[in-house]
C-alpha cells in the first residue's frame, strides 16, 4: 500500500542526476574551449571561442527547458482512500498533511463506526487546468450490502 506512494521516487532522481551529468559537461567543455583559445594565435581563438559558445549555448537551452517542463512530482497527485470500519464505505480525496495508513478521520456520516484511511497512493494528474474547483471527497462506493432480514 505505501510503498505505491514512493515508487516515482527513485526514477526522478536518476533523471535529476543525468541532467546534472550533462549540465557539468557542457559547462566544462565551454571553460576549456574558452581558456584552450587565449593560449593559440588570432584565427584559431576565434574558432575555439565560437565552439565554447556553442557549448554555453546547449547548456542554457538546456536549463531553459527544464525549468519550464514540470517535474514528475507535478504531474503526480497524492491520493487517500478512507474506509469505515463498521459499514465498509470507502471514499477518496485529495491527500492532506500528516496522513497516514490507519489514522483516524472521524465517526462515519452513514453509521456510528469510525473512518480510517486505509490506502495513500499517487495518481498521474489530469489535465492541470481542469482543477478549478476545489476538490471534494468523493464516495468511490456507495453499494453498502446489507444483511436480509
Ligand atoms: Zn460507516
Amino acid at each position: 500500500m505505501l510503498n505505491q506512494a514512493t515508487e516515482a521516487t527513485p526514477s526522478i532522481a536518476e533523471r535529476g542526476s543525468h541532467q546534472r551529468f550533462w549540465w557539468a559537461l557542457l559547462v566544462t567543455l565551454f571553460v576549456v574551449f574558452f581558456i584552450w583559445g587565449f593560449f593559440q594565435p588570432y584565427p584559431l581563438n576565434l574558432i575555439l571561442w565560437a565552439v565554447g559558445l556553442f557549448f554555453l549555448v546547449i547548456f542554457l537551452i538546456l536549463i531553459y527547458r527544464s525549468a519550464r517542463a514540470p517535474s514528475k512530482i507535478e504531474l503526480a497527485e497524492i491520493r487517500r482512500l478512507i474506509v469505515c470500519d463498521k459499514c465498509g464505505v470507502e471514499t477518496e480525496g485529495p491527500y492532506e498533511a500528516g496522513d497516514h495508513v490507519f489514522r483516524e478521520i472521524g465517526p462515519c456520516p452513514r453509521c456510528d463506526g469510525r473512518l480510517y484511511i486505509k490506502a495513500i497512493y499517487s495518481i498521474e494528474k489530469k489535465e492541470p487546468l481542469k482543477r478549478q474547483q476545489p476538490q471534494k471527497e468523493t464516495i468511490v462506493e456507495n453499494e453498502v450490502v446489507k444483511d436480509a432480514g
